[in-house]
């Protein structure tokens, strides 16, 4: 859990109103995390993009080109969208106006979840407001309290809570190692396990050792899971995503979660598998239970988005060229990168504040490049993650390649506090 500086007393002399032992004051002590946060140079900052167009942003009255999208294959602002967006409006309204279960379920959703199970390749899907939903719902819905749960150290912050909220033990293994896993679901070979794995990590972009985990969840009955967010429309024959590309069956993968929010440019998320994975969380999936329904508009861009996704191959095959671009252009300027092969190109850095004053310059030369730091990456892992898009340019590629250098150039001269 997360370190808390010092408390506050609830008053100066450090006695409750009515004498009391002292509570802590829950406001003070948050004031008192983001003050230690900012002499860290670990503070976020929430910034407004005022204008978007085409691969730009427009943030603080400057025009950046974007390399921080998860629109990986350009959809989340093609007219074919905002149209089918727009007509569903027209006809369902805005709101979905109550849970699925009481009659917030449209004939949207129903048409979005057959589409999204036949493009994965599963029996049945079962949509959920967000991905962070999506993970909660499932993780609490199939483990109980004091189980196994097994995950990659690198897992997304959903996946994680997700855990907790089980009240599962929670073991995590080395980042991408099998063998790691296998340790820790030996230390219980007994206990109920559930085994998480993101497809695509999120701030690394590498892809998970999916074969080996599905053998192992084989070998050892624990049911493999895998989050797909960034792997989904990027990956694997007709974008299925990175469970599709291993080929790897809803046997073998019991349990595949993705996003929409990400390559499909939409929001919301869907779990997929058997007909009683399915059934299942239907009636225990409390973040699918008691939430409103996503808007039907939604489920009908998502619908159409998932038809570009699947049929416009060209997207992925731009995303592959700008991909090889920019890795080759690293290397030949001497560039570290992370071992990637997706749309998410992370540059190394380290040091956090290092991080942040290099995604400064940036700025200043206009690409909008955010650092990445603690606690989202572990300590002294910051890095920029560069991430393409489909609506990239090579010259775009080349541009940024080469403000990269100039940034990381400047370096020498940065001081290590934060400024
Ligand atoms: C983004 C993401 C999520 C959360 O999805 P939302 O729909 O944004 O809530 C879950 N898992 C992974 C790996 C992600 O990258």
């Amino acid at each position: 859990m997360k370190p808390r500086p010092p408390t506050p007393a609830h008053s100066p002399d450090g006695k409750a109103a009515g004498g009391a032992q002292a509570r802590p004051d829950l406001l003070a002590r948050l004031a008192a995390t983001q003050a230690e946060r900012a002499r860290a140079g670990l503070l976020r900052r929430l910034r407004t993009v005022d204008e978007v167009e085409g691969g730009y942003v427009w943030i603080g009255g400057r025009r950046l080109l974007n390399f921080a999208s998860n629109d990986y294959l350009g959809l989340a602002r093609h007219p074919a969208l905002v149209e089918a967006l727009a007509a569903a409006a027209a006809r369902w309204g805005v709101g979905a106006s109550a849970a699925h279960l009481l009659g917030g379920h449209r004939e949207e959703h129903a048409a979005l979840e057959a589409a999204l199970a036949q493009w994965t390749g599963r029996e049945r899907a079962l949509l959920f407001s967000t991905g962070y939903m999506a993970n909660l719902g499932v993780v609490t819905a199939l483990l109980g309290a004091g189980e196994l749960c097994v995950q990659d150290k690198l897992n997304h912050a959903s996946l994680i809570d997700a855990a907790h909220l089980a009240g599962a033990e929670l073991k995590r293994y080395v980042h991408a190692d099998a063998a790691s896993a296998a340790r820790q679901l030996e230390t219980r070979p007994a206990a109920a396990a559930l085994l998480a794995t993101d497809g695509v990590f999120s701030m690394d972009g590498d892809v998970a050792p999916l074969h080996e985990l599905a053998a192992l969840g084989q070998a050892q009955g624990a049911t493999l899971m895998v989050d797909d967010a960034h792997g989904l429309g990027v990956l694997g024959p007709a974008g299925a995503g990175s469970v599709a590309e291993a080929a790897l069956s809803q046997h073998e993968v019991p349990v595949l979660m993705a996003t929409l929010g990400k390559a499909l440019g939409v929001a919301g998320a869907f779990v997929a598998g058997r007909a009683a994975l399915i059934d299942g969380l239907v009636q225990d999936a409390r973040a699918f239970v008691y939430t409103t329904a996503l808007p039907p508009a939604l489920a009908a861009a998502t619908r159409t988005a998932l038809d570009l996704a699947r049929h416009e191959g060209w997207r992925r095959t731009q995303l592959g060229v700008l991909i090889a671009h920019f890795r080759h252009g690293a290397a030949a300027r001497g560039l570290a990168l992370l071992d990637s092969r997706t749309p998410i190109q992370p540059v190394r850095i380290g040091d956090a504040a290092t991080a942040l004053a290099v995604a400064a310059r940036l700025e200043e030369a206009g690409f909008y490049v955010p650092a990445i730091r603690p606690p989202t990456v572990p300590k002294g892992h910051a890095r920029l993650r560069v991430a393409l898009s489909a609506l990239h340019t090579e010259g775009e590629v080349e541009r940024l390649l080469d403000a990269l250098v100039k940034a990381l150039r400047g370096n020498d001269t940065i001081p290590t506090q934060t400024p």
